[in-house]
């Protein structure tokens, strides 16, 4: 594989209404699934960057409705996460997949520390760099910030059916998360998952609990089922409920975090 000139980049964080009046921030880490030159297609079938693998399907079309819906700031990664997984502590297997779901991915095959190195420089770095300035710059204005990480998922995966139409993942304390999912679950035609399919996994996990817990901000990931946010009409329905659930008031006291 040809390594990437340093001119080549992509820029790997695209970000909308970065002054927008919400409390809420969000964040849509997979949003892409573009690769910088250099990488040609990881070795894989073109196609294969169409499916859920490569990018999740949807997700940034409705985090672009919720921004627009809430007036708030949000963020894209515009890489496939094949290259580098914006959502898994750098380094853990899952951040660079050598398989997915069933997939091998050839490009990602015996990476040595050289290259690890320069994928961190070239993704990693840059979104979480960018991300965490611009909730530094919130933290010392005094803003207050609710975090919301904006995914889908695919209906079948490894032959499993997800009964699910969307997920509500979060971890201790539970108070944003619980008031989400309670508000998405008064929908009597909706099944919404509680921590699936998927749970919050310091391990696994990155955005929830380093830019949302550790900062001491409600956070809340939600999962949307990505056969449900196949047209524009669907996506506005899923950022209408969605604008409604994130901005409710919390039962407990909602924790304000400046720094110092
Ligand atoms: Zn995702």
């Amino acid at each position: 594989m040809a390594a990437p000139g340093a001119g080549d980049a992509i820029a790997p964080v695209e970000s909308l209404n970065e002054g927008g009046s919400s409390d809420i921030v969000l964040v849509c880490e997979h949003a892409g699934n573009r690769l910088p030159p250099g990488y040609g297609t990881l070795g894989l079938p073109a196609a294969e960057f169409e499916r859920h693998i490569a990018y999740d399907i949807g997700a940034g079309a409705l985090t672009e409705a919720l921004s627009r819906r809430l007036d708030a700031p949000a963020f894209f990664g515009t890489l496939s996460r094949l290259l580098v997984d914006l959502n898994r502590p750098f380094g853990v297997p899952s951040s660079m997949p050598v398989l997915s779901e069933a997939t091998e991915i050839p490009g990602n095959r015996d990476l040595d520390a050289e290259e690890r190195e320069r994928r961190r420089r070239l993704v990693f770095a840059p979104f979480h760099d960018r991300l965490a300035r611009f909730l530094d710059a919130r933290d010392a204005a005094g803003r207050r910030t609710r975090l919301a990480a904006i995914h889908s998922f695919t209906p079948v995966f490894l032959g499993r059916s997800r009964p699910w139409h969307a997920g509500v993942l979060f971890e201790p304390p539970e108070a944003y998360g619980r008031t989400v999912l309670d508000a998405l679950r008064a929908e009597p035609d909706l099944e919404i998952g509680e921590n699936e399919p998927y749970r919050i996994d310091r391990d696994e996990d990155y955005a929830i609990p380093v830019h949302g817990t550790d900062r001491g901000y409600p956070a809340v990931l939600v999962e949307v089922r990505n056969d449900l946010l196949g047209s524009p009409d669907a996506i506005a329905r899923w950022a209408e409920r969605l604008a409604h659930a994130l901005t409710l008031p919390l039962t407990t006291d909602e924790v304000s975090h400046v720094r110092a």
